[in-house]
């Protein structure tokens, strides 16, 4: 998946400010910021979407929370509360097809989201 923008991020091709990575997923902050911590954790392995997951990615989806949690500690947010997101089709506004779990956090969000 060479031509796959976030795994071009995750083999180091295109260049993210790497916030954490664990053997199974990297995160990196989002390039246009919705929050004062906007993260985005992905899988090393691709996957299109979140609707592309099934029984047998349990592990890659705890995993993607559990790097979503530690950064969450990591960025101060973790006490004042945070969302985590996935975009699924056009009416989400879902552009990049690499599943990525987004981390929101560091000011009060608006429910439900714009
Ligand atoms: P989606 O809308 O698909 O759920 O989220 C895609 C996110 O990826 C957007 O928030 C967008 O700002 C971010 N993004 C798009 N291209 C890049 C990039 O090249 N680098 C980084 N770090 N983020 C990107
Ligand atoms: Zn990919």
């Amino acid at each position: 998946m060479s031509d796959c923008l976030f795994c071009r991020i995750v083999a180091g091709e295109i260049p993210a400010e790497v916030v954490a990575r664990t053997p199974g997923t990297v995160a990196f902050r989002d390039i246009d910021p919705k929050a004062p911590t906007h993260v985005l954790v992905v899988p090393t392995d691709h996957v299109d979407d979140a609707a592309a997951l099934g029984a047998g990615h349990g592990a890659m989806l705890a995993e993607l929370v559990a790097t979503a949690r530690s950064v969450a500690e990591a960025e101060g947010v973790a006490s004042s509360g945070y969302r985590l997101v996935f975009n699924v089709g056009d009416d989400a506004g879902n552009t990049v097809a690499h599943l990525h779990l987004h981390l929101l956090g560091g000011r009060s969000l608006d429910w439900p989201p714009g």
